[in-house]
């Protein structure tokens, strides 16, 4: 039996080499040249003017939030379907949340129910392109752009991901990134915003650094976070990044495989990549429908017992005691659907030809085709 890891990563020679670097040079916390260094590699491969380290992917979106001047009065539109950070950075601020439903092919929220969310206290709209698929962004900007509402995508699992040529992460006010092991680019733990806007990313800047005055250091005219990124963290993240374009390829034919060979399973729904989309498939996502024979739970159960770990998808957060401050005067079936039926298979950097085939044999067995 062979063991398939839901996400083993890939770390780089040059990753090593600088994360070693950085310790011997003993600037192990956030001087030393690793974090420029990553800021200005990682603002190029995006394609924006500034990028800022940050602690982790919740930190950048509550730095992107209180940047914005997001508030207790304010309200913040995210999607129902997405991690239960999107939704800690919102309540941080003392925003209301405001949950929309997704569309049941991407799992990305439902545009055409977007403007129905908004109202006078819309501050900002928060779209996450979940699972390395861009949401409609057209659409998401039209309606910022009409009601003059902030956008702040979270690309935490998109880096690299495109929308109509535009990278995700650079099509709105403010991208949100995470470096989490399992995320495309990895620092361990870490973060980044990332901006075209020179009063927002100095902003940014400042409340990272506990905002410190610029007058004078140690003097406090407004609160701000430690949210700080460490010299060996951002090394890891430079040696990463500089191979990117081949983890990227990994991911496109590991969602060309994927789908190739599994398309022929009746009741498994497989991803789909929208026209003017490139997919990054940070992970390859399948619905277990009726007519499969068998639910996710036991399916999954059943890749267990074979050595195959997989991850059930997100939960809807309407669901949760958490989101009760949330105003959720709709409906949630898509996301609820997709929470029960979703899960996620084996998509890690380090996944093998070897461990790819024996996962679509296992279901093949499975399912008895
Ligand atoms: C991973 C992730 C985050 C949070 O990132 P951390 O670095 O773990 O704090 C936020 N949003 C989405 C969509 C994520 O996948």
């Amino acid at each position: 039996m062979m063991n398939v890891p839901v996400n083993e990563p890939v770390i780089t020679d040059a990753a090593k080499k600088y994360v070693t670097e950085a310790v011997e040079s003993g600037w192990v916390s956030s001087g030393g040249k690793y974090i420029p260094a990553f800021e200005e590699k990682f603002a190029e491969f995006i394609g924006v003017k500034h990028a800022i380290t940050t602690t982790n992917g919740n930190s950048a979106l509550h730095l992107a939030l209180v940047a914005l001047d997001v508030g207790p009065d304010d309200e913040v539109i995210l999607p129902a379907f997405t991690m239960g950070a999107c939704l800690n950075a919102v309540l941080y601020t003392g925003a209301t949340p405001v949950l929309v439903d997704s569309e049941p092919e991407t799992f990305n929220i439902d545009t055409s129910l977007l403007e129905a969310h908004v109202s006078p206290k819309t501050k900002a709209i928060m779209p996450v392109h979940i699972y390395g698929h861009a949401c409609e962004m057209d659409a998401v900007m039209e309606i910022a752009q009409k009601h003059n509402i902030a956008v702040l995508e979270d690309a935490a699992e998109v880096h690299g991901g495109t929308y109509k040529g535009q990278m995700c992460g650079s099509i709105g006010d403010i991208g949100c990134f995470s470096f989490y092991g399992n995320k495309i680019v990895t620092t361990g733990e870490g973060g980044m915003v990332v901006t075209d806007d020179d009063a927002l990313a100095s902003r940014m800047r400042s409340l990272k650094d506990i905002a410190h005055s610029p007058d004078r250091r140690f003097w406090h005219d407004e609160m701000g976070f430690n949210y700080r990124m460490t010299n060996m963290q951002a090394g890891l993240g430079l040696g990463q990044l500089e191979n990117v374009d081949t983890f990227l390829a990994h991911k496109q034919w590991m969602g060309e495989e994927y789908t190739k060979r599994l398309r022929d399973i009746s009741g498994l729904r497989l991803p789909i990549t929208k026209d003017g989309v490139l997919n990054v498939y940070w992970m390859y996502t399948v619905l277990v429908e009726d007519d499969f024979g068998m639910n996710r739970d036991d399916l999954r159960a059943a890749l267990k017992e074979k050595g195959i770990d997989t991850r059930d998808f997100f939960y809807s957060l309407a669901d949760m005691g958490l989101a009760d401050t949330a105003r959720k005067d709709a409906s949630y079936p898509v996301a609820e659907d997709i929470a029960q039926r979703g899960f996620y298979l084996p998509s890690g950097l380090a996944l093998s030809e070897e461990q790819l085939s024996y996962v679509c044999e296992t279901l093949h067995a499975i399912a008895g085709s």
